[in-house]
């Protein structure tokens, strides 16, 4: 499996300003490219693809631009390799009858990556340092050591810090087994409600910092178009942006991290993205990152600890009585599911937690993917 480890780069200003230099030849690269494949499927009706690109136009690109010159040439192929995946995945979303547009052409803070395919070819680390070619060594904040074989790495600045993300692949190391298997609901009250009456909520600095996002956003958009002010309310909105986002990604890993040390097996809800989008309040919209973002974390660990996880549809699971399997009508206020046909009272979230673990062994999603460990000989 492939995992990914972060570092925080810190480079001199003459590195960061080399840095900077190579960021906007790959995005140079970047929008010629794009450009090229707009302009011949305008005019024949056809597409290029990346190899074509790779031996005909970058070289040519490169003898014009002193800044594409500067620049790793296996890093510049993973540029235009990027610019495929955006090109497929594009195709995929029309295909599949999605309302999608065509990859953009990159604004200068909209390009911030620069990839290596291969350690080794222009990047290594030297001495504890990390050395990239025709930047130098650049001083790297090993908090952690990476475990695997690195297979890529990618440079990415974010709010003018500069960071080293290497995908790695290593070998799952499962945990012992408990016994116990949940489903799990998200909801907006309690961040995790689980099927055995276990809640875990957002912590009180993250709703804080949340609404500290909101009201920077609002300032933003009382300044004047094109003024200081409102550039200095852009910067000091997304240094609160990514504040969120890191408290929010911290959390999320640490809630998985303490469900994969105490379940075999993980039932969740099936989220529906469109509907996630169209919505059109922040603090749901930050809620529903999350919850993307913590599944995928959680599949993650899960399959890193040899745990299993499984989707399940989501509809109806809030309704359904999770004893008899009548149906129980009840708005969003009412928190209590409580059956007339059976007498099972129950806290709202666990009912609809419990309905999802029991998809997971029942629906036809567990019948799909017989191919995975299944939870009834987990069980036993
Ligand atoms: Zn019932």
């Amino acid at each position: 499996m492939i995992k990914v480890f972060k570092y925080r780069l810190y480079p001199t200003k003459k590195q960061a300003g080399f840095l900077v230099f190579q960021l906007e030849g790959h995005r140079y690269l970047y929008n010629q490219a794009l450009a090229q494949r707009k302009e011949l499927y305008q005019q024949t009706g056809k597409g290029i693809g990346y190899s074509l690109q790779a031996t005909a136009l970058l070289p040519k690109l490169r003898k014009e631009n002193e800044q594409l010159a500067f620049c790793n040439y296996s890093s510049l192929q993973q540029t235009l390799r990027r610019l495929d995946k955006a090109f497929k995945a594009f195709f995929a979303r029309i295909k599949s009858g999605e309302k999608a547009g065509p990859p953009r052409f990159k604004s200068a803070e909209r390009f911030n990556t620069i990839s290596y395919a291969t350690p080794g070819d222009g990047c290594q680390i030297k001495e504890n340092r990390l050395y990239l070619q025709n930047v130098g060594c650049i001083k790297v904040k090993w908090h952690r050591s990476i475990k695997g074989k690195v297979k890529t790495l990618s440079i990415t600045r974010r709010n003018g810090k500069w960071y080293v993300s290497f995908a790695v692949e290593c070998d799952p190391e499962p945990l012992p087994k408990i016994g116990k298997e949940v489903g799990i609901d998200l909801g907006l009250k309690a961040f995790v409600a689980t099927s055995d009456g276990q809640q875990i909520e957002a912590p009180k600095y993250l709703r804080k910092s949340e609404k500290k996002l909101v009201k920077a956003q609002k300032r933003l958009s009382r300044r004047q178009k094109g003024s200081s002010r409102r550039r200095k309310a852009g910067v000091l909105l997304a240094k609160k942006h990514e504040e969120v986002a890191n408290q929010r990604l911290d959390f999320c890993h640490k809630v998985a991290y303490c469900l994969v040390k105490a379940y075999d097996g993980f039932a969740v809800e099936t989220l529906k993205v469109k509907a996630m989008v169209q919505n059109k309040y922040l603090s749901k919209s930050i809620s529903d990152a999350s919850w993307g973002m913590f599944l995928l974390i959680l599949k993650g660990k899960a399959e890193s600890a040899g745990r299993w996880y499984r989707e399940v549809p989501s509809n109806g699971t809030s309704q359904r009585c999770s004893g008899c399997g009548e149906i129980v009508k009840k708005s969003l206020a009412v928190r209590t599911h409580n059956c007339p046909h059976c007498g099972l009272v129950l806290d709202r979230d666990q009912n609809a937690a419990l309905n999802i673990l029991k998809r997971a062994w029942t629906g036809p999603s567990a019948l799909a993917s017989k191919f995975e460990v299944s939870p009834r000989s987990c069980r036993l």
